[in-house]
């Protein structure tokens, strides 16, 4: 039987339990949920269940399938009813086959508890006075939760309040079928820094209904003055689970999850799985371009936003085969080529902007409306306010395009870099150094003697004295202009260098 489904007609409880029989499972536990003849004092006589069917089932399917990965159970399955039902119909049935009871009953408990929170199902319910009233609010239609005081079909909340989206169900754009494809929607925000504060602000107030974070950095006092959500006594605290409280302060209603990592080759494709849309919140190049080729990858859309200094661009990249890619239109970026807000500089509301405009074209997107057309790219100058709206064009020659088309492995930008926990241990596994700090860094904090120095600046046309052969570490402050500068010469044929992962800033913080 499909993991979740829909049933206008009564359910066959002993004909659903016959169908979840496994010999191999010593335990099977179900739920019942009844309708009775009461809620919140009112008397009911029968009501009626509806759901927009496709996201529903989407999304009961979704949760089955969580239980079952989780729990680690044979069979699962849910079923609910739609249409009208009399007092003591079954409502919804969830049925678990494990091995061992303790699973059966665990799984059971999860998919119900999820399926009342997440998919979008409505309840009317018709009481013996002749009036009826939707219920929307899975927590008022909890039992025991609270009292309520019911005035002309409103019922207004004496408890804890509950999110409300009726400022915005109201536009005719949205309404009760965009709400419910929002609170079915499945997204990941990767970096919770200057974009991702408004990313996750905004998509989680307007009740999308599951957020996931990434952010391997912990906040800084010189984040405070774009990244606003948050507090100067939580410095030194992880950003992902930082940015996850106050989601979950703001709306409960959303389900998420923090991951204080880096995204890489390795973990970017598990991580991505399971949502429907992306949004790129990161500062540096080589996630930018990761995801980019997740998306080619995957088809899954990716919007992504940078900003420099006082302008910033968005763009949607769609994963197919037919339309521009990030690296379609920068075939040569790379880290340490452009600043980034730490050496650049930025003005706060600049990636406040972006943020928001990012999380205004997400919903967008989620709802079905138009917006960034395939193939454009929005750039917005804040100094002098103007904004072009550019066509990004689809490269017959994008590397990044080719490699999807071959299904090779994701890049590894990692392998590029190497950690070491002091210099005198990179010393001993053969590394020569070369510094490509400016002479002012340099003065003021020396790397040891023999150390060779090639400054940015002069890379490409000293890269010459280097020898092809030779296995150098590139060394600087946090290890984003070495990195640049080992991938720029390994497209030289270098293919000996590295560079030094986090810079000397993390061998101070190791040492
Ligand atoms: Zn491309």
């Amino acid at each position: 039987m499909s993991p979740f489904r829909f049933s206008t007609s009564a359910l066959d409880t002993v004909a659903l339990q016959r169908q979840m029989r496994d010999e191999s499972c010593g335990g099977f536990a179900s739920f019942e949920g009844w309708v009775r003849n009461h809620n919140e004092g009112h008397a009911v006589t029968r009501l009626e269940y509806e759901a927009f069917a496709e996201l529903a089932e989407k999304e009961g399917a979704r949760i089955v399938e969580e239980a079952r990965v989780k729990y680690g159970v044979t069979r699962a399955a849910c079923v609910h009813r739609v249409g009208s039902l009399g007092l003591g119909d079954v409502a919804v049935w969830v049925g678990v086959s494990a091995a061992h009871r303790d699973e059966a009953f665990r799984a059971c408990r999860f998919i119900i508890d999820e399926v009342k929170h997440r998919v979008p199902i409505w309840k009317k319910e018709h009481y013996v006075n002749g009036d009826s009233g939707w219920v929307n609010c899975e927590r008022c239609a909890m039992p025991g939760a609270h009292t309520h005081e019911h005035e002309h079909g409103h019922h207004p909340h004496v408890h804890v309040p509950t999110p409300d989206y009726s400022r915005q169900i109201a536009l005719r754009e949205v309404g009760p079928e965009g709400q419910a494809r929002l609170r079915s929607a499945s997204v990941l925000v990767v970096g919770a820094g200057g974009l991702g504060v408004p990313v996750l602000q905004y998509l989680a107030g307007a009740g999308v209904g599951r957020l996931s974070i990434i952010d391997a950095d912990r906040l800084e006092p010189s984040n405070l003055h774009r990244q606003t959500w948050y507090a100067l006594s939580e410095c030194g605290q992880e950003k992902s689970s930082l940015a996850a409280t106050r989601v979950r302060a703001l709306n409960p209603e959303v389900r998420v999850e923090a991951h204080a990592l880096r995204l890489d080759a390795h973990n970017a494709e598990r991580l991505c799985a399971g949502h429907d849309l992306i949004l790129d919140c990161s500062d540096n190049f080589a996630t930018k371009f990761l995801l980019n080729d997740l998306a080619l990858r995957t088809g899954k859309p990716v919007m992504f936003a940078s900003v420099y200094q006082y302008e910033g661009q968005l763009q949607l990249v769609r994963g197919d085969n037919a339309s521009a890619c990030l690296r379609c239109v920068w075939p040569e970026a790379r880290d340490g080529l452009v600043g980034n807000c730490a050496e650049a500089g930025v003005l706060g509301p600049v990636p406040g902007v972006f943020g928001s405009l990012q999380a205004l074209e997400a919903l967008k997107l989620l709802l079905g409306l138009p917006g960034l057309k395939p193939d454009e790219m929005l750039i917005f100058d804040l100094i002098t306010l103007s904004t072009q709206r550019l066509r990004a064009r689809r490269q017959a020659e994008c590397e990044a395009h080719r490699r999807a088309a071959s299904s090779a492995p994701l890049l590894a930008p990692e392998e590029l870099e190497v950690q070491f926990g002091s210099l005198a241990d990179a010393a001993s596994a053969g590394f020569v150094f070369v510094d490509v700090r400016d002479t002012r860094e340099r003065e003021a904090e020396p790397l040891p003697a023999g150390a060779l120095h090639l400054p940015m600046s002069k890379l490409l046309t000293d890269a010459a004295t280097l020898d092809l052969a030779g296995r150098y570490l590139l060394i600087c402050a946090t290890g984003k202009r070495s990195a640049a500068a080992a991938g720029l010469l390994r497209s030289q044929g270098f293919a000996e260098c590295r560079s030094l992962r986090g810079g000397l800033k993390n061998l101070k913080a190791s040492a």
